[in-house]
């Protein structure tokens, strides 16, 4: 959503990775290196017991955009409307079949009123973010290794590594990533990875106040995430890409994508 560049051209992808091959044979150890930056233990948090995932109800979601304006402050996000890691989009389904979406400054700002061009069937908000995909493209083709995953599953960028190719960006089919200003590295949803290794909740999830947005463990039996997925008839985005999101949305129905 926030990066309007066209997309790569394949051939001229295939010739930035063709150039950046022997670059990626000298950088291939700082892989490793990348990796254990995050996943070392400080105060006794061990990464190994826990994988990380989010529920958004979109039944819940009201659209205020108190979320995506929590994430820019809690993580610095710059103030203008093509950078956010977490944004909300509004669906208008009209009675003759047309879907439109929008979401004006990531929906930080509220919504303009409809316009009365065609009856409205239904409107619904989608809050969106990375979703920390167990199977990544980002993470397929960094060639320095700056994107990775953390061994409690969440999808991150080292920042000292990452060298602005963009390569990331182009394969995310979510929108989720964008070149950030002044530091030129590819910047995105963390999770809030500095709260939750605290046992605190991402900054999204503590201010929504109808509670669409629900975080919480895979496979831990009192985890409110169990609780969202066991009740709810579960979809994530774009299942066909064979992605294996970590965000996990209930009542998106087949227009939301
Ligand atoms: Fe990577 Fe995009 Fe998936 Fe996030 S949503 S893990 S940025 S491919
Ligand atoms: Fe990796 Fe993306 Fe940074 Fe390039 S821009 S080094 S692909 S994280």
């Amino acid at each position: 959503m926030k990066d309007n560049k066209p997309a790569m051209p394949r051939r001229e992808f295939m010739g930035n990775c063709a150039r950046t091959l022997p670059f990626l044979v000298t950088m291939c150890s700082i892989s490793g290196a990348a990796e254990k930056l995050f996943a070392q233990d400080d105060n006794g948090y061990d990464p190994e017991n826990h994988s990380y995932a989010m529920g958004v109800d979109i039944h819940k979601c009201i659209g205020c955009g108190r979320c995506a304006a929590a994430c820019k402050e809690e993580n610095k996000v710059p103030p203008e409307p093509e950078y956010c890691r977490t944004w909300v989009e509004r669906y208008v389904v009209r009675e003759e079949g047309e879907t439109k979406v929008d979401s004006p400054n990531g929906g930080i700002d509220g919504f303009p009123e409809l316009g009365t061009d065609g009856d409205v069937l239904r409107t619904f908000f989608v809050p969106k973010l990375c979703n920390h995909c167990a199977n990544a493209p980002c993470v397929q083709v960094c060639p320095v290794g700056a994107t990775f995953t953390t061994r409690d599953g969440v999808v991150l960028v080292d920042e000292k590594y990452c060298v602005g190719c963009r390569y990331c960006i182009q394969a995310c089919p979510y929108g989720a990533r964008y070149l950030a200003p002044v530091k030129t590295v590819a910047d995105k949803c963390t999770f809030c990875y500095h709260r939750i290794r605290k046992g605190l909740l991402p900054a999204c999830v503590e201010v929504c106040p109808t509670g669409a947005r629900i975080f919480g463990e895979e496979g831990k039996r009192a985890s409110p995430l169990r609780r969202f997925r066991r009740f709810n008839d579960i979809t994530v985005l774009k299942p066909g890409l064979n992605t294996e999101p970590k965000v996990y949305y209930a009542g998106a129905d087949g227009e939301v994508r």
